[in-house]
């Protein structure tokens, strides 16, 4: 059996796009398009008037060489939200199959399964925020085409081991997809399932250069998955996904002292989340901190909502999580800079004392 046979049969016998930029890619005259001849101003050092590559070759090499696979496992997209959407519509028909997700968790497992009208499965985490491996592999029917496993989980911040996602891949061979959404991989201490893709060809990877790369504005994710998986979604995927100018920007962003950048940011955020955690834990009105492995916190309070209001009173946002369920009382508080992250537990700080 083919990992394809769990893709949408109507979409694997579609025939795709061809666009002009597939078909050829290069030569003197580029009359094949109906391109602009002229870039948009002179000083245009992009080539603005011409196609991108459908996958940046350079790119999707970097990347792939990053994260550890060979190229043909990466599909570069428009966030991994793009990803996201692409594998529900990819494999679910709807109104017939699942998708399966471990709540509270990404809010863009679900709309997306809306979207494309897929069912949605949910297996929540255990009481401490882990994932219920037994729950999952005893529960998901057999409609379940996508699992999305958030490691490290947003808004809780805890992490999936390898070995349970190996058990689950492998338990789910031939069955369905599992999705790891590594958003967060970057801050964490645990290692990338993309290691583990050569070995489970239902298994995939999510990552993105939007948190810990600084990146969330050129919108550029990956999936890395099998060379099959890949092709497929290529096929079904908008012809030109990814702007010239957010291309340039990541490799600008990947180059060596980018990455020394990035490793650097990395150690400071690590230590401003101990730093907050700590601070937090020490103010009255505080009742949990969950121990994150991302850029995050999810910090309980006697009273999230007034310390929501009173926060943005005073000119600070963080994320409402009443939503979510098991987190009423919770708020998801990204880590800032230093200088940021002292504003938060001042204006938290000033108000234990007073009240
Ligand atoms: C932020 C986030 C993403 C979205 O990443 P993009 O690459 O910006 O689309 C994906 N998954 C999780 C869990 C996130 O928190």
């Amino acid at each position: 059996m083919s990992v394809l046979d769990l893709a949408r049969a109507d979409l694997r016998a579609l025939a795709p796009y061809s666009s002009a930029r597939m078909e050829a890619k290069a030569a003197d005259v580029m009359l094949n398009a109906n391109e602009s001849p002229w870039p948009p101003s002179d000083d245009d050092g992009l080539a603005l008037n011409r196609y991108p590559e459908p996958q940046p070759v350079l790119l999707a090499e970097r990347l792939a060489e990053l994260y550890g696979v060979r190229p043909g496992q990466v599909l570069v997209g428009r966030g991994s939200d793009e990803a996201i959407d692409l594998l529900v519509r990819g494999f679910c028909r709807p109104e017939i199959d699942a998708v399966a997700m471990c709540p509270p968790t990404f809010g863009m497992y679900a709309v997306c399964a809306g979207v494309q009208a897929a069912a949605i499965e949910k297996v929540p985490l255990t009481a401490d925020f882990a994932v219920d491996e037994d729950a999952l592999l005893a529960r998901l029917p057999a409609a379940t085409k996508v699992l999305f496993l958030c490691s490290p989980n947003n808004p809780t911040g805890g992490v999936v081991r390898l070995n349970q996602i190996d058990r689950i891949a492998a338990a789910l061979a031939e069955r369905s997809l599992v999705i790891v959404d590594e958003a967060y991989i970057e801050f964490a201490d645990a290692p990338s399932a993309s290691s583990l893709i050569d070995r489970h060809d239902n298994l995939g990877v999510l990552r993105t250069l939007s948190k810990a790369w600084a990146l969330a504005g050129a919108r550029v994710g990956t999936l890395l998955a099998n060379e099959q998986v890949v092709n497929f979604l290529r096929r079904i995927m908008a012809p030109y996904p990814l702007p010239s100018p957010c291309v340039a920007a990541a490799l600008a962003a990947l180059d060596d002292e980018g990455q020394e950048r990035m490793r650097r940011r990395v150690v400071m955020l690590r230590s401003e989340r101990a730093r907050v955690a700590e601070a937090l834990l020490g103010l009255s009105g505080v009742r949990a901190v969950l121990r994150s492995q991302a850029n995050f916190l999810a910090v309980e309070f006697d009273d999230a909502a007034g310390t929501y209001r009173r926060l943005l009173a005073n000119g600070v946002v963080v994320r409402e999580l009443a939503g979510y369920p098991g987190l009423a009382d919770y708020l998801r508080i990204s880590i800032g800079t230093p200088q940021e992250n002292s504003r938060l537990i001042d204006v938290l700080r000033r108000r234990a004392e007073a009240a």
